[in-house]
């Protein structure tokens, strides 16, 4: 089986690249530019030098085309986007236009070579917006962000070329999900990170935004099994993956800073971390995926977190 991942040195590609590598899988990794110090995280999953890694342009149908010309993958896993909300609101041109033009030259050329490839698309909890809670598969879709806007426009494209053309592709619903390998600019990573900074005195204080909004956090490693799963199933759909709560930022940072000894009084509110629109409490029901995928999820958030300051403290620098 050959599966192609794009967006394969981010963190979800890494986790998704191992597992599969265990399941015997021949793994292509599609990247912007080959750089070493970008698969990082392929290298601390010791993952690396199993992994065929190849520069591709998601923007450029011609090299998408020619990639999967080669290849004819089984599986096409699209994990490649540009991930953040906060981001999406600085850059939401490069943001709508990125996340939608790259699913559709996917899309197109599987389309238009006539291959069998399976499609899986990282959507996104963000598609929903401020919403009835919890969040299924039928909730409306209402997005507030650049970010959301771009999954949610991903999402339709998905469904309307499984539903106009046969295609088997599918999408994955995401809730937060989080681990060591996050980049450093969202909020959980952030938090620890800043937190161990300021309890070897390197820094003073955690400055942050709105922190009263609560958000569905899950174990990355567990989230990226869910999209395996979803190309084994005979008809494809869409699929929630979500812890089923939610918590809010307070409790993560009072809860890190509880764990590492530090005082509240470090914490700082800044009102220009505030983003402008943001969802103030979201959580997703993943009863379809557990049901039909046979997904099994079953961790506290706050077992996560102990996780992720411990693996921060034995690797940091
Ligand atoms: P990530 O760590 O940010 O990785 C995304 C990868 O996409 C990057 O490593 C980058 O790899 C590639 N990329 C391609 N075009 C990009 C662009 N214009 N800007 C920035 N990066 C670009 O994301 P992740 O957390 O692994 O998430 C994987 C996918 O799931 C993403 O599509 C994300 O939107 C979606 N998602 C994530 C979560 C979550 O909580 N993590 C929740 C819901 C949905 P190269 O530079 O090597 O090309």
């Amino acid at each position: 089986m050959i599966a192609f991942i794009t967006g394969i040195s981010g963190q979800d590609g890494s986790y998704l690249a191992k597992f599969l590598l265990d399941k015997n899988y021949e793994v292509v990794g599609l990247t912007r530019s080959y750089n070493p110090k970008n698969l990082e995280r392929l290298r601390f999953l010791n993952v690396l030098d199993k992994i065929k890694i190849e520069e591709c342009d998601l923007t450029d149908l011609s090299q998408v085309m020619g990639l999967l010309r080669n290849y004819s993958p089984d599986e096409f896993y699209n994990l490649a986007a540009q991930s953040s909300v906060s981001l999406s609101f600085k850059q939401p041109i490069g943001t709508i236009q990125f996340n939608i033009n790259s699913v559709l030259n996917v899309l197109e050329s599987i389309r238009i070579l006539n291959l069998k490839t399976k499609f899986y698309q990282a959507s996104s909890s963000e598609i929903f917006g401020h919403n009835t809670l919890p969040i299924t598969e039928n909730s409306s879709y209402n997005p507030i962000s650049p970010y959301g806007i771009s999954k949610a426009s991903a999402h339709l494209i998905v469904k309307n070329y499984r539903e106009s053309y046969g295609l088997f592709c599918c999408s994955g619903i995401l809730f937060n999900h989080e681990s060591y390998l996050r980049s450093s600019n969202f909020f959980v990573k952030k938090v620890i990170t800043e937190s161990i900074k300021i309890k070897k005195g390197k820094v003073d204080k955690l400055k942050v935004g709105n922190i009263d909004i609560k958000r569905d956090f899950g174990w990355a490693p567990e989230y990226v099994k869910a999209m395996n799963l979803m190309m084994q199933i005979d008809k494809p759909s869409d699929f929630i993956i979500s812890s089923g709560k939610s918590v809010s930022l307070r409790e993560i940072i009072e809860f890190t800073f509880q764990y590492l000894g530090i005082s509240k009084k470090q914490l700082v509110i800044d009102q220009d971390l505030y983003r402008p629109s943001d969802i103030e409490d979201i959580y997703g029901d993943s009863s379809k995926a557990r049901k039909l995928l046979g997904w099994d999820y079953d961790y506290s958030f706050f077992d996560v977190l102990e996780i992720m300051i411990n693996q921060e403290l034995e690797n940091e620098q």
